[in-house]
């Protein structure tokens, strides 16, 4: 039985590592998460849409105790970002 977060109107199921496993979630969490390229990284590693199309390497999801970007929508299993940019209006 997987584990159901229900935010921002819709449900998102997250797997759990064995069925006695117990997830809580916790909010406020002060984070620092970008996508910024880095050299020698021992992990596949997507790109920021925003950063391609401005063709830069400046937008950062969250920062820790500084902000959180505007597109940001959370963090899924393990480190998957949950962006919400679609480009320019
Ligand atoms: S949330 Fe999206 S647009 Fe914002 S910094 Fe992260 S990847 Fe880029």
């Amino acid at each position: 039985m997987p584990h159901l977060i229900r935010r921002w109107g819709g449900e998102i199921k997250i797997k759990k590592k064995s069925k006695k496993e117990k997830i809580i979630e916790l909010d406020g969490a002060n984070m620092d998460i970008d996508l910024i390229p880095k050299k020698n990284l021992s992990w596949k590693q997507d790109k920021c849409p925003w950063n391609v199309e401005e063709g830069k390497n400046i937008h950062k999801c969250a920062v820790k105790d500084v902000s959180i970007c505007k597109y940001f929508r959370g963090i899924i299993r393990d480190d998957a970002v949950l962006c919400a940019y679609a480009g320019k209006k």
